[in-house]
């Protein structure tokens, strides 16, 4: 490498691994066409984002096609036969289908990564520290994610069981939801306090049903309205269900969520 390509080079502190790396600056940064970079080469390929969706609704990773044209093909076929709707949903889906609500209301998530070891790591992190420049990682995808997945009128995030707030002083989803200017519509209002990763599926939807309800000053905010719901990690999208159902009674039009990472362990 020569001096002047030296002279160029921008030293950094990754966000992630708090190692530093060398950026080239480039002349994109200063006309704000392109963002840079926040986090090292090596903890970037260590995250791994979902490019296909399996799933229309809860946005399950797919597989990736060997040959797209003929994924094309098949999915124009597929429209012609189910009159313009992809038939496309993950078991899990199908049986939300149904269970009330969800038998006459729409939910659509997306989620930027796979929830893998590492960025398992990086959110435990995040959650027992709200460290802040953790959140600066990914509000930049979480907007442009956001902007691909609906039309919103209002952000919110999913609020901590009080306890813990009062405890840790930050909600870490909120962190994350900063930058859309997200408004608290909801309130926790289940006493349970045991672990949902303890608990088999069903006792977990059991646990989550009615563990929101939409803060007083809000309610009529929400009437016609469409909205967004922010949080870390989807597991297996029975609080986000929740939620978006307290959301929804309050006369909300249509609910949808992003996350961080999704889990794509076996549903159970
Ligand atoms: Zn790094
Ligand atoms: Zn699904």
């Amino acid at each position: 490498m020569n001096q002047r390509q030296d002279a160029v080079r921008c030293p950094k502190r990754c966000l992630l691994c708090d190692q530093t790396f060398g950026e080239a600056v480039k002349w994109t940064w200063i006309f704000g066409l392109e963002e840079e970079k926040a986090i090292c080469d090596q903890c970037s390929s260590a995250l791994q984002r979902i490019r296909v969706i399996g799933c229309e609704e809860c946005g399950r990773p797919g597989m990736m096609v060997p040959n797209p044209s003929e994924e094309a093909d098949r999915l124009q076929q597929e429209l012609a036969l189910t009159g313009g709707r992809r038939a496309e949903l993950c078991d899990d889906c199908e049986k939300w289908r149904t269970i009330p609500p969800w038998d006459r209301l729409s939910f659509r998530h997306r989620a930027l990564y796979i929830y893998n070891p590492f960025l398992q790591e990086v959110l435990a992190r995040f959650k027992f520290r709200g460290d802040a420049a953790i959140a600066r990682v990914f509000t930049g995808d979480l907007r442009a994610l956001a902007g691909r997945v609906c039309r919103y009128d209002i952000v919110t995030a999913i609020p901590l069981k009080e306890k813990r707030q009062w405890e840790r002083g930050f909600n870490q989803t909120e962190l994350l939801a900063e930058c859309f200017s997200s408004v608290p519509l909801l309130q926790r209002i289940s006493s349970s306090e045991a672990k949902q990763s303890k608990r088999g599926r069903r006792e977990r939807l059991d646990a989550v049903k009615g563990a929101f309800r939409l803060a007083d000053k809000y309610r009529r905010n929400v009437q016609g309205k469409r909205i967004l719901i922010v949080d870390d990690v989807y597991t297996t999208g029975a609080t986000l269900r929740s939620a978006a159902e307290a959301i929804y009674e309050a006369g909300a039009t249509e609910v949808a969520a992003i996350t961080v990472a999704r889990s794509v362990g076996k549903s159970t």
